[in-house]
């Protein structure tokens, strides 16, 4: 007698879904996760209902037996749907969805116990550079050999040598042990009653146990996160889980602080930096149901939470919930899905809802809360325009006149200031005076730019980068460098030049690396450690500093170049969100904005506050060009090191495109970003009907064009970024 078949879906992207027999005595069920034999390997899947994943019959005779099953619990069957509407949106392979969800090995073996490496404090009697590097960067962090390695940037031979010698020592690390309950009744706030009306209502939807997705409209510092924590409380004294998604891990560090401060403990946190020891306990107290509250960035999204009560997204405008690699998903969109599956409500939190969230308020398919003064004393901060043109900074230089003297009179009152300008390193592009050189990323259609910190040229698309040159490579003279454009490290410079005796800081991705960099900056800010902050976006979200009362934005036009889609969009909500930073305590604020176009309109709009007539014109201009929310957009790139490969696939994409009424294929044409990462790539564009099952028709299509190995076909449904 044969044993009962099981339908896999295996972790290999490549694979569809394949059948195996369960040997007897081993149990199995839909979302079981189990090995599978694949030829002379195993592989890991999960059990999946044959129904909805068809796969290809095989006979009996053929069949392999499972290997083993997880004792971990199924993944649950919302998650399943989850998996499959993802891959189906997004023109995925399933597989690739699901590896999300299992992206740690708790799933499948579970030792109690594993040994971790930390420093001792004792210095090794033989030291080297090597060694130094290391023992400075590990700090007091503990981790696997080959994390600490990772950390130190030295290999792992480094790390064991200092075992030996005993300035690293092993210590074993409970992977299982139990997280703090939050308590819901820890530090409750007392709230306004604007916002006690709407923390009602999120209430009552969390009693209602079924999906309800809410727009938290509210201006920067009303108190969303202050309302929306009464929604955890309420997730938490039923006894469900709450995921809260943020945009970027930085900003997980001073979330913790904050709930820990309203619940008593610190939540679960799921991000990039954790260690494989944090991960493993994690993922087993989601997928247990004990991790009562889990916060994390797009990546927790997917994770096997055992029974969601609750789902929030703060600055749930953010592109950065776009996955530009692997899946091409917008966690915004699929946590309103997970939402639906689960039967949870959503909280959508903002202060610059994004037009595609405004249009589903305005289809009644979202409800609106909205927040709208600030919370207290705090008042929204006073804004004005620069007119770079009117009012020049001096030859050199890249701040103006009256925003020095705004700086001066700022420092001169004890008061912070902060100064935004989105461009890491020190200068965009660096050329040769002499023979007009330009440094350009071999890998990619991208200037490199010059980090003085460090003393590098880096392509911030591929991570390519070299000592910056003494002499020019192509006329080989001396010291023709020249650094055409400010990045944060150059304006610094020039703040260090204006105010010597004030203490400056450099905020960045370069700069605040980990959580506890983040953590050490808040501390820093809040001692008044730090006069003035040059940020990138970095510092615009999250960040309650009540002794910020100055916001300078060096370049406001920065973000209008390039004839994205969202363009303006994107520089209101950055500029909003970084304004948001000015006078959150009880002095009032001053937001100056630096722009070479005063006059247009989304200066204007932030100048006079009124961004509701800006939207207005911006949704106008999107439903006439039937843009999204109104129209969709597929992206297809096609890439190869083989640029005659790559065009040639794409040339056959374009003349084998669908012609149908509902939808246009623009292209091929070489993408803006000719050339990334070692790939040549060419663009095609679908633009579609709203209601157009765009999905199909590409899937079809894809599948009916022969592929050269050498290329590789991508699609961007929804696409953010049109590089
Ligand atoms: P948002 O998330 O809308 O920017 P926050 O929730 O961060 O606003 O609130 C801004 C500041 O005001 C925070 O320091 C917060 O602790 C404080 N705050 C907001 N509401 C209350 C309240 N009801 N009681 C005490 N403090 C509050
Ligand atoms: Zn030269
Ligand atoms: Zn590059």
């Amino acid at each position: 007698m044969p044993g009962p078949r099981a339908r896999v879906l295996v972790l290999n992207s490549a694979l569809g879904p394949l059948d195996y027999r369960v040997p007897q005595g081993m149990h199995v069920e839909p979302g079981s996760i189990v090995v599978c034999p694949l030829g002379p390997r195993q592989l890991a899947g999960v059990v999946w209902e044959p129904d909805r994943l068809p796969a290809e019959e095989v006979g009996d005779n053929r069949l392999r037996n499972l290997v083993a099953v997880s004792d971990a619990p199924p993944i649950p069957a919302p998650l399943r749907r989850l998996v499959e509407w993802t891959a189906d949106y997004y023109l995925a392979p399933p597989a690739a969805v699901l590896a999300m969800a299992l992206r740690t090995s708790a799933a499948f073996e579970g030792p109690p116990t594993i040994v971790e490496y930390r420093a001792t404090g004792s210095v090794p009697e033989r030291m080297t550079t090597q060694r130094e590097q290391a023992l400075e960067r590990i700090g007091d962090r503990q981790g696997l050999v080959r994390e600490l390695a990772t950390i130190a940037g030295v290999s792992d031979g480094v790390i064991r040598g200092l075992v030996k010698a005993g300035a690293i020592e092993a210590v074993t690390v409970e992977t299982d042990t139990p997280y703090p309950r939050p308590d819901p009744q820890f530090a409750p706030p007392d709230l306004s009653s604007e916002q006690s009306d709407v923390a009602s209502i999120l209430r009552q939807a969390v009693g209602a146990a079924d999906f309800q997705p809410f727009l938290l409209d509210g201006v920067t510092g009303s108190g969303k996160t202050e309302v929306y924590f009464e929604a955890v409380a309420a997730a938490l004294a039923a006894g469900k889980q709450t995921l809260v998604l943020l945009p970027e891990i930085a900003l997980t560090e001073p979330f913790l602080t904050r709930f820990e401060r309203r619940f008593g403990c610190a939540p679960v946190a799921w991000h990039s930096d954790l260690r494989q020891s944090q991960r493993r306990r994690a993922w087993r107290a989601i997928a247990s149901g004990e991790a009562l509250v889990t916060v994390g960035a797009r990546s927790a999204l997917f994770l096997p939470y055992a029974d969601l009560g609750l789902i929030v997204v703060d600055e749930a405008h953010e592109t950065s919930f776009k996955q530009e690699d692997g899946v091409h998903y917008h966690a915004r969109d699929v946590a309103v899905m997970r939402g639906l599956f689960e039967k949870c409500p959503i909280v959508l939190a903002t202060a610059t809802p994004a037009i595609e969230m405004r249009r589903q308020v305005e289809l009644g398919r979202y409800e609106e809360l909205k927040l709208p003064g600030r919370y207290g004393a705090a008042e929204l901060p006073h804004i004005e325009a620069i007119d770079l043109i009117e009012e020049p900074p001096e030859r050199g230089r890249w701040l103006a006149p009256r925003l020095v003297k705004g700086m001066a009179a700022t420092l001169e009152r004890g008061e912070q200031v902060l100064l935004f300008l989105n461009r890491r390193g020190y200068a965009p592009l660096t050329l040769c005076r002499h023979c007009g050189h330009r440094f350009q990323c071999p890998n990619c259609t991208a200037w490199m730019v010059e980090h003085r910190l460090t003393g590098r040229l880096a392509c911030h698309h591929c991570g390519h980068n070299t000592p910056t040159p003494k002499l020019c490579p192509e006329c080989k003279s001396e010291d023709t460098l020249v650094a055409c454009g400010p990045g944060v490290e150059r304006i610094a410079d020039e703040v260090r030049d204006l105010f010597p005796d004030k203490r400056t800081a450099i905020v960045t991705s370069d700069t605040l690396w980990s959580p506890a960099k983040a953590a050490e900056f808040v501390r820093r800010m809040e001692a008044r450690e730090i006069d003035i902050v040059v940020g990138t976006q970095l510092v615009t979200k999250g960040y309650h500093f009540p002794n910020l009362t100055l916001v300078g934005v060096v370049d406001a036009d920065l973000g209008l170049d390039g004839g994205d889609l969202r363009a303006s969009e994107r520089t209101f909500q950055q500029i909003m969100q970084v304004s948001g930073r000015a006078g959150r305590g009880e002095k009032p604020g001053t937001v100056l904005i630096q722009t070479h176009q005063p006059s247009a309109q989304v200066m204007r709009a932030l100048v006079t506050g009124d961004g509701e007539a800006f939207y207005a014109a911006e949704t106008e201009a999107r439903r006439e060009a039937s843009a999204p929310p109104f129209g969709r957009y597929a992206a297809i790139v096609v890439s190869s090191e083989d640029r005659a490969a790559a065009e040639e696939t794409a040339r056959m994409l374009g003349r084998s495109a669908p012609q149908l009424d509902e939808m246009m294929v623009f292209g091929p044409a070489p993408a803006p970003l000719a050339m990334l990462r070692g790939r040549h790539r060419f663009r095609l564009l679908v633009h579609a009907k709203r209601t157009f099952d765009v999905q199909d028709v590409i899937r079809t299509w894809l599948d009916g064009v022969g592929r050269n190995a050498k290329v590789r076909v991508t699609v961007d449904v929804d696409p953010y970024s049109f590089l």
